[in-house]
């Protein structure tokens, strides 16, 4: 008799992007086959937990059956593509969608074995060998990540991802706004290990403007260069950016030149605000309109005195019947759009929203509506610490200790990692916490707002007593000295309270 094997399954959404058939059918999935609900990654695909190991194939098959597939979303390939949550707020952000979609279907290895081993198309090994242009024989030395972020927001971290795209929009004398290209930036990465120096979080270095005809060209050199130049010797290295760090910006930036066959222009300007979600309801140009919820990090389930899982179900029906090209777009922050809605919908859609209580950003703090944490324990193998059961609890107390100060509306950014893989991005938030131990951590302080600046070790291994102890002594000196809009990571910086590890590589400028 064998252990009673489960597993954790992650669907491929480009962009996080769903109808409200196909969430109904995740749904379903999720209530015949796994544990705890669906779940948001902060890749804008879903996790599935708890899969025995005698219902993968069954469970395979029925998202296939939504026409959703789960290929690359994990290995050494190109992962889902990250992409600004909001595309239908306006043309601009629907043309970068259609751009990032068609990056990521470039990008798709055309394996076989996923049909083969899922779907019964029978051969499993051997056969043909199969073409791979962009692959080759030995795939990607590590995984790879896209973003494309639309400015003023960052809302998928584009520095974090070893390649993203900034989309740059000019507006012609009649006042019609159109994508111009994109500047693009390489190199950037979260994961590291623990006392190890080689290891380290690193933000993408800008390397140029492109036209958006020379999008897939550029991000097809850009892998092709990782597969034939990264580290297949030490996986800890393996990722794009120590790649360029061993070979040079320079040098790697021309060789993605020559193979795109292109020449990049200087980086246009950009400007982002924030790296956060927009809540509530924002109308877009063609008079929808588009909610965005605060979902406490992605996790959607019924119990313990929650419905956001039925909530959810609900509102998925009544925009279903409605048929009326409403969508669900998962946000790279583990929170829900509820996208295209027609205004004569907008009632209903607040009517199940507040029987279900899903509008939890409206009484939520700040730290509470914008903080992120990993699954870890008990579902991630990898986890030293708790994060995603544990972020409630620690909300409560940080937020207590910055109702002491006066600072209730001080909009901070909190993420916790249960260890320094890193998925909660924790190296961009203002506080992060990394896992040690049970119940100790790495405090992390003194990120931007906007993604464009690492924080950095503050204390080591600590437990909550002690991290309390740590931010309510800076509280203190933020509420007394800090100046007019003036974020706390941008204080803890100005005052000198963090130093930084990459001195070269801590902060990305315009
Ligand atoms: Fe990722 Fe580590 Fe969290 Fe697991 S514990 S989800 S590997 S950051």
């Amino acid at each position: 008799l064998e252990p009673a094997y489960s597993f954790m399954i992650r669907t491929r959404t480009p962009g996080g992007v769903v109808t409200p058939a196909q969430w109904l059918k995740l749904d379903a999935i999720a209530t015949t086959y796994a544990e705890r609900g669906l779940r948001i990654t902060t890749r804008q695909a879903f996790q599935f937990h708890g899969v025995i190991k005698t219902e993968l194939k069954a469970t395979m098959q029925a998202i296939n059956a939504t026409l959703i597939d789960t290929l690359a979303a994990c290995g050494d390939v190109n992962r889902n593509v990250a992409v600004s949550a909001n595309p239908h707020q306006s043309s601009l952000h629907a043309t970068v969608y259609a751009h990032a979609a068609e990056v990521s279907e470039h990008l798709l290895p055309n394996t076989r074995a996923y049909y083969e081993i899922w779907l019964d198309e029978e051969q499993v090994a051997g056969g043909p060998q199969i073409d791979e242009p962009v692959y080759g024989e030995t795939y990607l030395p590590r995984k790879f990540k896209i973003g494309f972020a639309v400015p003023p927001y960052n809302d998928v971290d584009v520095f974090a991802q070893d390649l993203g795209f900034i989309a740059i929009v000019d507006t012609d004398s009649a006042g019609n706004a159109s994508i111009a290209g994109y500047n693009v930036v390489v190199g950037g990465g979260m994961g590291a290990t623990h006392g190890d120096a080689e290891t380290y979080p690193r933000l993408g270095n800008v390397i140029g403007f492109v036209p958006v005809d020379a999008l897939k060209a550029v991000a097809t050199a850009v892998v092709t260069t990782q597969r034939d130049w990264g580290n297949r010797e030490l996986r800890k290295r393996a990722r794009l950016k120590y790649t360029i760090d061993d070979h040079g910006l320079e040098a790697f930036t021309a060789e993605v030149e020559k193979r795109a066959g292109i020449a990049f222009a200087p980086a246009r300007a950009w400007a982002f605000e924030h790296n956060n979600d927009r809540f509530g309801w924002v109308e877009g140009e063609d008079g929808r309109w588009h909610l965005t919820l605060a979902l406490p990090a992605g996790r959607i389930v019924d119990g313990d005195g929650v419905r956001h899982l039925s909530g959810l179900r609900e509102i998925a029906r009544v925009l279903g019947e409605a048929d009326e090209d409403a969508e669900f777009r998962m946000t790279a922050n583990q929170n829900l759009v509820i996208a295209n809605v027609p205004a004569a919908r907008r009632q209903a859609v607040d009517a199940l929203v507040a029987v279900y209580a899903l509008d939890i950003h409206r009484g939520a703090s700040p730290l509470q509506r914008d903080a992120i944490a990993c699954v870890a324990l008990p579902t991630c193998g990898l986890a030293m610490a708790e994060a995603e059961r544990y972020l409630p609890d620690l909300v409560a107390r940080v937020d207590a200790l910055l109702r002491r100060h006066g600072l209730d509306d001080a909009p901070i950014n909190l993420r916790v990692s249960g260890c320094p893989n890193g998925c909660s991005r924790p190296y961009l938030g203002e506080i992060a916490l990394v896992g040690k131990a049970p119940g100790r951590y790495n405090l992390m302080l003194g990120a931007d707002h906007r993604g464009q600046r690492l924080n950095t070790l503050h204390r080591e291994n600590i437990d909550e007593a002690a991290i309390l102890a740590e931010l309510d002594t800076l509280f203190a000196r933020y509420a007394g000295e800090r100046q007019a809009d003036e974020g706390f990571g941008d204080f803890l910086v100005r005052s000198a309270v963090v130093a930084y590890r990459h001195p070269s590589n801590y902060e990305v400028s315009p």
